[in-house]
């Protein structure tokens, strides 16, 4: 059985002598719901091993000037790129999303590494000369020292270089522990940054679940925590890291609504929602699982397009290019999206399309669901109220523009939402009045660019700084400000006899610059 093993500088670490030899997690192919791998989960003291080689490490990274560190960047993006197929081809087998949607995965963290690159016009600081008589003050972004990163299954490329891109720029060691569902991809993207040129001890990587996080962030030495993942533990991580005196970023669920106005494009509409409801099997933050019409006409037109654009999408392996999309990541997510399709039948919403039963030839035991349409979905159901994260598409009907704003506005999650219309100002007003993180206008899936920042509101988002753009750059350094005065002799206002006696008096008074 193939091991994959923490990425911890030094090694020493072998999964035969390592103390937490006892505990390991499965890791699935989703498309023969088989075990192909295994991970150690690992605890305190392989975290302390990591940390150990971060410390050593870090100073001289953060005293590297900043031109070199984003040459290093430069070609950690060049080695990803030539390394871009069998990066993706590892993804897809793990996660279980199609090739195409692996190379989205790696290319949008990618552009994050491309925004890194600029480091060095990122970190200038601000300067002001003469702010008192002879005084100079100047601002300066330092890195923190070591931070970690805890990320999710679902995109085990772009977000940890989302985190570690600019961490590691900023002059940070940055300590990653990403889902132990599927870990290859991140422990292949630390090997390229060392060959890249980062000094061993500044990307590692370690395994491992509530164990391996709570070291995280009890540790001293790690000095700021970006999370992302499902709202819960996001809100854990938060409480937890914060009460340990560190900064924390943490991204949570979501439930995106997408508003379809009675001018819209429908046929657009239907195409962009194919791919943005069912697309990696509903496994994105930014998915639209909720379509919400506008006016019974909007709401009947928009399901009578629906139905056969569901029908005519492919299921496939996730390596099969002409599949839309693949499997979910194991048998216990499968079985919770289908224990949500319960509920909603339960709850008495319209089951259109049922996606439950869904089997592949040669794949019997694979993680496959169907696609699945709700209509006449309320806001008082589970099923709406809580995050489904598979391919489920819920149409919630809205009697006017009114309660399009306020239903994902009065919703526990605000990650992202899009508004279809020919209007103008009406997706202005909504784009003013929603009460949602990110915005998409006639954009099905409104993913920031990376000079932009990524990060939700409510529950979607605990802590001050959004994802990557200047917002990371100010999460991943603190400021330090340094006011200077370089006297040359006695004040040239005073004479040379009371000049001594007019400092010691000075030197009582809190002083001003004015
Ligand atoms: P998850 O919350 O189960 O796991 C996320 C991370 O937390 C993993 O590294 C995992 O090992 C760790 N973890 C799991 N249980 C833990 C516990 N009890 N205590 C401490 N740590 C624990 O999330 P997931 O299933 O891997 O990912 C899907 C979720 O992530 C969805 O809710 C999705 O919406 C969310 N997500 C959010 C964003 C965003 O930017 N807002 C982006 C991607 C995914």
């Amino acid at each position: 059985m193939r091991i994959i093993d923490h990425f911890v500088a030094g090694g020493g670490l072998a999964p035969a002598t390592r103390p937490d030899v006892g505990r390991w997690g499965d890791v699935f192919d989703p498309n023969l719901g088989e075990v192909q791998a295994r991970v150690p989960l690992g605890d305190a003291a392989v975290l302390e091993a990591a940390v150990q080689a971060a410390l050593g490490a870090q100073p001289a990274w953060a005293a590297t000037n900043p031109q070199r560190r984003a040459r290093v960047m430069f070609r950690f993006k060049e080695l990803v790129e030539q390394n871009i197929d069998a990066l993706a081809h590892m993804l897809s087998v793990e996660h279980g999303k199609v090739l195409a949607d692996s190379k989205g995965d790696i290319q949008r963290g990618l552009e994050v590494i491309e925004f890194a690159c600029g480091i060095p016009h990122l970190l200038k600081g601000e300067y002001t000369q003469g702010a008192g008589p002879g005084i100079d003050v100047c601002s300066m972004r330092t890195p923190l020292g070591i931070g970690a990163g805890i990320t999710p299954f679902n995109f085990p490329a772009m977000i940890p270089m989302w985190m570690f891109g600019v961490a590691i720029a900023c002059g940070n060691a940055f300590i990653l522990k990403p889902s132990e569902r599927d870990p290859s991809v991140p422990v292949r993207l630390a090997e390229l940054m060392l060959e890249a040129g980062a000094p061993e001890g500044i990307l590692q990587v370690v395994h491992g679940d509530k164990e391996m996080v709570d070291a995280i962030l009890d540790h001293p030495a790690i000095k700021a925590v970006s999370f992302v993942g499902s709202s819960d533990i996001a809100h854990y991580v938060y409480r937890r890291g914060v009460e340990a005196g560190k900064r924390v970023q943490a991204m949570g669920g979501a439930k995106n609504h997408g508003i379809v106005m009675p001018d819209a494009d429908l046929d657009q509409v239907v195409a962009d929602l194919a791919g943005a409801a069912f697309g990696s099997a509903g496994e994105r933050c930014m998915a639209l699982p909720v379509v919400v019409p506008v006016g019974d006409k909007t709401a009947d037109a928009l399901r009578s397009k629906l139905i056969p654009a569901i029908a005519a999408l492919r299921v496939g392996v996730s390596t099969d290019t002409g599949a839309h999309y693949g499997p979910v990541v194991n048998a216990a997510h499968k079985q919770r999206v289908e224990n949500w399709i319960r509920t909603g039948v339960d709850e008495g919403a319209e089951l259109v399309v049922d996606g439950r039963g869904f089997t592949l030839q040669g794949h019997e035991k694979g993680f496959f669901i169907g696609p699945t349409l709700f209509d006449r979905v309320t806001p008082d159901m589970s099923a709406y109220k809580e995050e489904i994260f598979g391919p489920v598409l819920q149409i919630v009907r809205a009697p006017d523009f009114e309660t399009a704003v306020r239903l994902p506005s009065q919703h526990q999650y605000g990650n992202g939402v899009a508004i279809f219309t020919r209007n103008g100002h009406a997706a202005r007003e909504f784009a003013a009045r929603v009460e949602v993180g990110m915005v998409g206008i006639n954009v099905p899936i409104p993913v920031p660019v990376a000079y932009h920042s990524f990060g939700g509101w409510k529950r979607s988002g605990f802590g001050d700084h959004n994802q990557h753009g200047m917002e990371g750059v100010r999460f991943w350094t603190r400021v330090k400000t340094v006011t200077q005065r370089w006297p040359d002799g006695p004040s040239p206002e005073r004479g040379a006899e009371d000049g001594a006696a007019a400092r010691v008096q000075d030197a009582f008074v809190i002083p001003t610059m004015g």
